[in-house]
Order: C-alpha cells, then sequence, then structure tokens
C-alpha cells in the first residue's frame, strides 16, 4: 500500500509555471555585450524560453540531449536555463575560464549537439571548432548580426534563432528524475567530471535552500548573483528567484569590478548578494577606499572557500550585512552546510567565542546528512576536536558522475574530499582538503587555519600553505604570500604574528613570496600549480 497523496513530479516545469502565474512581473536587470542595462519580467524570459524550446524541437533535440552554454549571467542564460531544462533537453553549463582542452574535453565527453556562447567566448570555441563533431549549431548570445559574419555555416546570433518561433510551447510531462543541468568540476586533479542534475534534485535544493535559516529568500528580495551561471548553477538562484517571486541582477561579465557591483547594488536596491571571498575581497577594498557604504545589501552569502575573518568583520561591522557562510560542492547542487542565524544559547556566548563559531562552515539544510570518518573507516565523534574525512548523502548529492561507471560512492555515501570537524552543536568546519592536509610527525596541520590566520595580516593579500617534505617530520608547512605591497615580513615577524592564532607545533618552517598565487577557474588557490611549482624544495 502507499499514501494517498498526488504522483506530482517535482520538475524546473512546475518552478516556471509557478513564476508565471504567481511572479510573472518581477524584474529582471542585465548587463550584456549588446545591453548596458537590459530590463524584462519574468514573464518575459519565460515566453522567450518558449522560442528556445521550439528552436529546440525544429533541430529534432531529443529527450535527454545536452546543449552547452559558455555564458556570463544574463537574462538570455536564464531563458536558457528554462528553456532547455523545461523541454527534455539538458542545459551543460561550461567554465569559459577552463583551459581550452579542458572545454575541448568536456563538449565531447557531453556529446553537446548545440554550443550558446557569448560574444568573448567566440575565439575560445573557433580555435577548437574543427575538434567538435558533435555540435551541429553554435548560436552567439547576441542581437548583433555583424559578429557572426564570416565566422561559418553553423553559426548564427540567439536573437535571430529564435524570433522566427513562437512564445508558446506545448511543455512536455517530465519525470523528476529526469536530467536538465550539467556541470564539470574544474578537474584540478585528473579531467573534470560531470554531474548531471535531476529536475527533482534541483526543485528540493531550491526549496531547502530558500528558507529563513538558509539563504532567507522571499517576494521583497532582489538578488545578485556575482557567483556564475557556470559554476553550480548560480548555487541555484535562477530557481530561486522564481519559486520565491523576487527582483534579480545579473552583472554580465563584470562580475569581478567592484565599481559595477556597488552601482548595481546601490541602483538597483539588491538585498542579497552571493559569491566567493574573491570578489568580496575587491569590493571591500573598493568600498572603503571611496568611502561607500551599502545600505540597501542586508544578506551576503559567501562560499566556494573559506570566509577569511578581516572579511567577515568588515561586512559585519562596517556595512552592517549578514554574512551567510555556505558550503557546499558541485556534487551537492551546491547546498551542504549554512552558517547562518546563531542558536539563542550562543549569543550569550563571549564575542570571540561567537565569532569563531560563525567562522565554522556551518550545520547542514534538511536534506544533508553529514559523517565524519577516520582513515580506518570508522565514524569519529562529534566533540569539536576530532578531524574525520568528510561523507555526505541525500536527495541533492550526486550518486554516479556522468559517463563515469568507474567511480563509485561508497556505502551510499559521498565522498566530498574535504577534511572536517564538527562540534556538538553540529557545527561543521573544514579543516582542509584531504590531498592538502600535511601530515606532520603522525598528525595533521590544517593549511586552512595558517592561511586564514595569515590572510588577517594588513600586508597580505592572499596565503597559501603547502605540505613540503621534511626528513624527520615526513613533512612540515611551507607558506607562500602574495603581498599587498613590497613590504615583505620576516619569518620572526610571520611567527610573532602567528602566536596565540594557531598551534606553536604549525609554525611554518619557512615563508615564500610569489606575485601571484595562481588560482583555479573557480576561483580558489591553485595548490596543485603551487606545488608543482615548488617541487625538489628543501628547508
Ligand atoms: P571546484 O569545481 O572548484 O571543485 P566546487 O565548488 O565543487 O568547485 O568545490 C567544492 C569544494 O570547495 C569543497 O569540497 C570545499 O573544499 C570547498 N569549499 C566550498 N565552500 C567552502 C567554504 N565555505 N569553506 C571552505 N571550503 C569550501
Amino acid at each position: 500500500m502507499i499514501g494517498s497523496m498526488m504522483n506530482y513530479q517535482l520538475t524546473l516545469t512546475s518552478i516556471m509555471q509557478h513564476g508565471k502565474q504567481i511572479n510573472p512581473n518581477k524584474e529582471v536587470v542585465s548587463i550584456t555585450s549588446d545591453h548596458d542595462e537590459h530590463r524584462c519580467t519574468l514573464s518575459d524570459i519565460f515566453e522567450r524560453s518558449a522560442q528556445v524550446a521550439n528552436l529546440l524541437k525544429s533541430h529534432n533535440i531529443q529527450k535527454g540531449d545536452r546543449i552547452a552554454t559558455l555564458a556570463w549571467n544574463d537574462f538570455r542564460h536564464m531563458e536558457l536555463y528554462y528553456g532547455l531544462g523545461c523541454s527534455g533537453a539538458v542545459c551543460h553549463t561550461i567554465n569559459p575560464r577552463l583551459h581550452p582542452d579542458q572545454v575541448n574535453f568536456i563538449i565531447n565527453d557531453a556529446s553537446d549537439k548545440i554550443v550558446f556562447l557569448d560574444v568573448m567566448f567566440i575565439d575560445l570555441i573557433k580555435a577548437i571548432e574543427a575538434e567538435l563533431p558533435t555540435v551541429e549549431q553554435f548560436i552567439v548570445l547576441t542581437s548583433d548580426v555583424a559578429v557572426v559574419e564570416h565566422l561559418g555555416e553553423k553559426w548564427t546570433t540567439y536573437e535571430d534563432a529564435i524570433s522566427v518561433y513562437s512564445t508558446e510551447f506545448d511543455w512536455p510531462e517530465l519525470n523528476e528524475n529526469d536530467p536538465c543541468q550539467l556541470c564539470y568540476t574544474s578537474g584540478t586533479t585528473g579531467n573534470p567530471k560531470g554531474v548531471q542534475y535531476s529536475h527533482r534534485a534541483l526543485v528540493l535544493h531550491t526549496m531547502a535552500a530558500i528558507v529563513p535559516d538558509a539563504f532567507s529568500i522571499g517576494k521583497n528580495d532582489c538578488i545578485l548573483p556575482v557567483v556564475p551561471m557556470f559554476h553550480v548553477n548560480a548555487w541555484g538562484i535562477p530557481y530561486m528567484a522564481a519559486m520565491a517571486g523576487c527582483k534579480l541582477v545579473f552583472a554580465g561579465s563584470k562580475v569581478a569590478d567592484p565599481e559595477v557591483l556597488a552601482r548595481l547594488i546601490k541602483q538597483e536596491g539588491v538585498t542579497l548578494a552571493a559569491g566567493v571571498p574573491t570578489v568580496w575581497n575587491l569590493l571591500a577594498q573598493y568600498l572603503q577606499d571611496n568611502n561607500i557604504s551599502l545600505p540597501s545589501l542586508k544578506k551576503l552569502v559567501v562560499g566556494g572557500t573559506a570566509m577569511p575573518p578581516h572579511l567577515y568583520r568588515y561586512f559585519q561591522d562596517e556595512q552592517d550585512m549578514a554574512i551567510i557562510h555556505a558550503w557546499g560542492m558541485t556534487e551537492m547542487s551546491p547546498l551542504g552546510t549554512i552558517n547562518h542565524i546563531q542558536a539563542k544559547e550562543m549569543q550569550k556566548w563571549d564575542e570571540d567565542t561567537l565569532f569563531e563559531q560563525k567562522l565554522k562552515q556551518g550545520v547542514p539544510v534538511y536534506g544533508i546528512e553529514l559523517k565524519l570518518v577516520n582513515d580506518d573507516g570508522k565514524e569519529v565523534a562529534w566533540d569539536g576536536k576530532t578531524s574525520g574525512n568528510l561523507f555526505v548523502r541525500g536527495p541533492w548529492v550526486v550518486d554516479k558522475y556522468f559517463n563515469r561507471p568507474d567511480v563509485e560512492n561508497v556505502n551510499g555515501w559521498f565522498d566530498t574530499g574535504d577534511i572536517s570537524i564538527i562540534d556538538e552543536h553540529g557545527y561543521m568546519k573544514i579543516t582542509d582538503r584531504s590531498k592538502d592536509v600535511i601530515k606532520s610527525g603522525g598528525e595533521w596541520i590544517s593549511s586552512v587555519d595558517i592561511e586564514n590566520a595569515m590572510m588577517s595580516h594588513p600586508e597580505v593579500s592572499l596565503a597559501a600553505v603547502i605540505g613540503v617534505e621534511h626528513p624527520k617530520w615526513d613533512e612540515r608547512p611551507l607558506l607562500i604570500i602574495q603581498n599587498h605591497g613590497d613590504a615583505e615580513l620576516t619569518h620572526d615577524e610571520v611567527v610573532t604574528f602567528l602566536i596565540g592564532k594557531i598551534a606553536k607545533w604549525w609554525m611554518p618552517d619557512a615563508i615564500a613570496y610569489v606575485d601571484a598565487i595562481p588560482m583555479t577557474a573557480t576561483g580558489k588557490m591553485h595548490k596543485l600549480k603551487l606545488r608543482d611549482v615548488f617541487d625538489g624544495y628543501t628547508f
């Protein structure tokens, strides 16, 4: 016997229908290559999504076929999110910051049939076009026909491609387990791996993410997703906006331009912005230099890497924002844990203890289960001290990678590759990636803790810590610093600064200065590259 409720399918189409009916007039503002300031409504977007669906039909695109996007955040990309997914195709978002060889690999691995791309990425795709046999058409996201002239028969503009089609479409009944989005991990170790999200996963993820103790999104919000739409579906914000009914602001290719971000936030009344600390660092610098405050912006969602303490304090104390620190992964759609509102009893803690707590990655949202396991496979206690390998499971966690039957979960749990501790209140703290942890004399040193402590020094722009072979201790930490200016701290000055902030035996054995710490395509410090640079280093 089963329960007596309707077998209603949780699909993106249901989010679109809700948005169309309940929130049609919500505004969407975008910067694109052909518009300094484009304004439309959710309803306009869904009408044009129907035109996209009709275009796919005329191309004989079948259910489950992958269609690629290499695009910034804007209204057209959002039309593709819904037009592709709701018609049964899979919207495969590609990170244009990846190496061209990886873009080539990914398009072929996914057998993409059409590529939608921004003007800025024409050269990137043109250079590998001959190696993409599955792609039948390249559609440039612009109205400017001049940009596609001389590119060849397979090339056209988006506006030309969709304009001939109806704004009505008979959306198919889809199964909630059908795929709708595909995103590859950045592949800092080996080839990128594809995660194919189901409708059900994304709907449940959206419902879990908008609640008060998560992103806290409602009808009066105006959201600026600085996180790119090619990075885990912009953390799901294009779905949240249609479900909750809020205004959206897209910065196009200007996502790393703090002047544009500050202007958009003020002009449009942005209440919530989401992105990685690197972007918030640039914004903080710009706001401080120009003595600007952003009173409308009440909620700052931060994820991707740990929020450095000095940035946390700046936005909390100087800009009066609530910092919503989130942890997740491409494999988790992405939301796993969130550190938002502290329980009442924590508000009584002394300020330093409370701040330490706020810096953690937070508690799992409903739907995500966490488990900490030691190297022998035994679960470790949630005591705030014992670290272990972090495993997760839940309805929006990857079961199998796309095209990779060789990679399997362990008894139904996904190994995140993160090392963490969880305290008795359920607050999780990432102490390292398992591949970055430093093993010294049989004990683990957290590179993340040293980095965070060091990055609170005013002279230091970025700090990375890697393990280097040591004759006595196996490995010891090497601290690599990218400075704001020219003044280099001595080893003694660094040690004096770090005393009291990290355990004594964690003190870096040496410091190296670099002009720029290499970054990955998703804005994280590229430790693999750093390890190559310092290969053979001796203390
Ligand atoms: P990539 O493609 O760069 O691997 P992901 O977003 O999938 O992108 O990366 C996930 C990893 O990023 C996590 O496993 C974790 O190590 C790190 N991460 C994400 N959010 C946080 C955070 N708030 N604090 C610390 N690390 C984080």
